[in-house]
């Protein structure tokens, strides 16, 4: 079972990773980008991190819709509203919700998915962070209802989005900034799949 505290455990991971990453995404990003992808999720996360301090909210959903709505405010760029969203349909998945078994972090999970390609239009192969989270959601899925612990079954959701996002080097952008740039955008790794699969080894490590 998944615990807020664990959550927020999680979402303060995120916050360090994305400091200390921030140069590592940028650059990506100033490959195909506009160079402010690394920027951008430690802005956001650093917020999100600041108004849980602040507000303290004391349950799951409203814990989420909080990230979503910092996310959203505080984020420039396409990755704001696609993460807001991911983490809106995140809060809505799971109301009411004290804590939260396998099956319903595959639910919320595929619900916030599902609210990035609905709101972004990208399909898996358009070189986007959507090639890091189809291929994880296909392993949660294999993996949601067998006896291993959720931390072990999200490294190996991990591994899953990493090999995704590796797959993005030699794609074609066909959504975003990095589309802009057509062919020429081959060769590059695509900035929103790495934070994509940082997210969710920040979530191996502490669910
Ligand atoms: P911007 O491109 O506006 O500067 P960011 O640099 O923060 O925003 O984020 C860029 C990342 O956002 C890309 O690497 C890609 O993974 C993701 N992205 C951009 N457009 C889309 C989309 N339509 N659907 C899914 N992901 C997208
Ligand atoms: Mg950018």
């Amino acid at each position: 079972m998944l615990s807020i505290s664990q959550i927020r455990t999680w979402l303060g991971a995120l916050n360090e990773v994305y400091t200390k990453q921030k140069d590592y995404l940028t650059e990506l990003d100033s490959a195909i980008g506009d160079a402010d992808h690394g920027i951008n999720m430690a802005r956001g996360f650093a917020a999100v991190t600041e108004e849980i301090q602040k507000q303290n909210p004391q349950d799951i959903s409203a814990l989420m819709k909080l990230v979503a709505m910092t996310l959203i405010r505080t984020v420039g760029g396409a990755s704001g509203p696609l993460y807001g969203t991911f983490f809106l349909r995140f809060s809505q998945a799971i109301d009411g919700k004290d804590s939260l078994n396998n099956g319903d972090v595959y639910h919320a999970l595929d619900e916030g998915v599902k609210g990035i390609m609905q709101r972004g239009k990208a399909q898996v192969g358009d070189k986007t962070m959507i090639d890091a989270w189809a291929p994880a959601m296909k392993r949660l899925e294999e993996l949601v209802s067998s006896d291993m612990p959720l931390s072990e079954i999200m490294s190996l959701v991990s591994k899953a989005a990493e090999e995704g996002m590796t797959g993005t080097i030699p794609l074609v952008a066909r959504r975003g900034r990095a589309s802009y740039l057509g062919e020429r955008s081959k060769g590059h790794q695509d900035p929103g799949a790495t934070s994509t699969l940082f997210m969710l080894q920040a979530a191996a490590d502490t669910w």
